[in-house]
């Protein structure tokens, strides 16, 4: 049996780009949609030419894509002719492959919002649609609010999809503008709309204000739609947008879809789609969702003993997927609560081989129970549990040891009678029988005394060089007599992997240090650095 195929539409950068905090630069825009296009999308809407600098200038330059790049915009405002409306000459000029119209297909907006009449609503639908196909666009239209649209008058609403659809559109696109349809719905309205146009020319465009945006999605395609709109990590104003990052690997996966469709997105694209997600948070410079479907570093991470010691034999038992088949990773949280058999497996996975009544795996649970009890938390530091486990089983070599450092903050006056606060680190290492000493300035103390441990470290400084900061989180324990900061510090290096480490102090300069020194010398273990 053929499969059918359902084409992806991705509107990160134009509805995406309408979530709060989120501002787009050109380089940005042209990055992402370079990763949308190895993901295998097949529409990448870029946003709204002529609406903002960055917009018209990027519908102005060479992409160097292949993917068919979308331009956004109005169908001609009501009471104008199509060659007398200045928005929509921008939009047929804007260098595009494809033009994407929004429309009213409700009514009540075209009433209130557009005051004018239903015909000419339909009639700038028309002309528009006509227009960009005479400059040899592929072209699509919006329906916005058309849900809502068909439930008040769903002749009116099917007339609006219908006009485009017979004028030429390739696709006619459903839109849930408001969110708040729900999967029966969906699929009720859109099984409606099939029977009028075909459904291979349809699209859904859900929002996700009921946290459905995706169930709407599989809803209207179980109806015969066969194109899916949405953003990368569900980007969106509001509550965000249709998830492509969890639709995709779900039609990919599940034999519902995967047996009966295909999509651009090839098995090996599918293998990376963890790091694309992480990759535009990090370029957002957001914090990934940890519990987010398939990418989520939590994704596959079990913590009790009994699914512990199951996955250990038989993964199915816990996982309704393999996790590298979307590039993650599964994970056995080694805490207070685990049991041997989640350390032996942690340990396998970490590549070291021992048995279950070896006793540095008792020896280790001690260690883990004991420095939990003041703090540490290794469920989430990963890279510091990891070393907490070579060390005890005798794997990590002591590069180099740092034998003095010195930290100091200083406010003052400076010439220009601001006040300002300097801060300056200093840190002695000793690397074999190198003695090195570094100082550096930061923009506070912990900042300072990382860049000063990593100026110099000898022999090993050119391991450094691809390893960044991303994340640092502070939280003050309130456990026994006197509070305790826990610094989580979480690193990247040049192969894009990332890891966490820990350090807990009633110091927070301490509890700092020691999560950094975690991490260089995780750095130095993870890339084979000699003793
Ligand atoms: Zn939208």
């Amino acid at each position: 049996m053929p499969r059918e195929r359902i084409y992806l539409f991705d509107t990160t950068l134009r509805d995406g780009a309408q979530t709060n905090g989120v501002d787009f630069t050109l380089a940005d825009k042209l990055a992402i949609a370079h990763m949308l296009e190895e993901l295998g999308i097949d529409y990448v809407e870029g946003g709204y030419p002529g609406a903002n600098p960055t917009d018209t200038e990027l519908f102005a330059v060479d992409r160097g894509l292949k993917t068919t790049f979308t331009a956004f915009g109005m169908t001609r405002r009501p009471g104008r002719s199509a060659s007398n409306d200045p928005g929509l000459a921008l939009l047929l000029e804007a260098r595009a492959d494809a033009i994407c119209f929004v429309a009213k297909s409700w009514d009540y907006q075209v009433r209130v919002a557009l005051e004018t009449t239903n015909e000419e609503n339909i009639a700038s639908i028309r002309d528009s649609v006509r227009a960009a196909r005479a400059k040899g666009r592929e072209v699509m239209l919006d329906c916005e609010h058309f849900f809502d649209g068909y439930k008040a008058n769903p002749a009116y609403a099917l007339s609006c999809a219908k006009a485009a659809y017979d004028e030429g559109a390739r696709w006619v696109v459903l839109c849930d503008t408001n969110g708040g349809t729900l999967p029966d719905e969906i699929e009720r309205i859109v099984g409606a709309v099939v029977k009028e146009i075909p459904g291979d020319h349809v699209g859904i465009h859900a929002h996700n204000d009921t946290e459905q945006a995706v169930a709407n999605s599989f809803a209207a395609i179980r109806a015969g739609a066969r194109q899916i709109q949405g953003t990368l990590n569900g980007l969106g104003e509001r509550c965000g947008n249709a998830n492509l990052v969890s639709i995709i690997p779900t039609l990919k996966l599940k034999p519902e879809f995967a047996d009966r469709f295909e999509i651009g997105t090839s098995d090996a694209a599918l293998g990376k789609i963890t790091q694309l997600s992480h990759a535009l948070d990090e370029r957002l410079n957001r914090a990934a969702n940890r519990h987010a479907p398939y990418v989520g570093e939590s994704a596959f991470a079990t913590k009790a003993g009994i699914h512990a010691s199951a996955i250990a034999k038989e993964p199915a038992t816990y996982e309704h997927v393999a996790p590298e088949s979307v590039g993650n990773k599964r994970k056995v949280l080694v805490s207070e609560q685990a049991g041997k058999s989640n350390v032996v497996t942690e340990l396998e996975r970490i590549g070291i081989k021992a048995e279950k009544d070896d006793p540095r795996i008792g020896r280790l649970l001690e260690i883990v129970k004991e420095r939990e009890a003041i703090g540490f938390a290794y469920e989430a530091a990963d890279a510091s549990f990891e070393l907490l486990a070579r060390r005890t089983f005798g794997t990590v070599p002591a590069y180099f040891d740092v034998t003095q450092f010195d930290v100091n903050v200083e406010q003052r006056i400076n010439a220009k009678g601001e006040r300002v606060t300097v801060t300056m680190a200093v840190v002695k290492v000793t690397v074999g029988d190198e003695r090195l000493i570094s100082a550096a300035e930061g923009n506070g103390p912990v900042n300072a005394l990382d860049v000063a441990l990593r100026k110099d470290l000898g022999k090993y400084q050119k391991y450094m060089a691809g390893l960044t900061l991303t994340d640092y989180r502070v939280r003050i324990l309130n456990g026994g007599t006197e509070a305790v900061t826990r610094v989580l510090i979480e690193s990247q290096d040049e192969s894009g992997d990332r890891w966490t480490t820990v350090g807990v102090s009633a110091n927070i300069i301490d509890a700092s240090f020691q999560a950094l020194m975690d991490s260089i010398v995780f750095k130095l273990v993870k890339s084979g650095a000699p003793a």
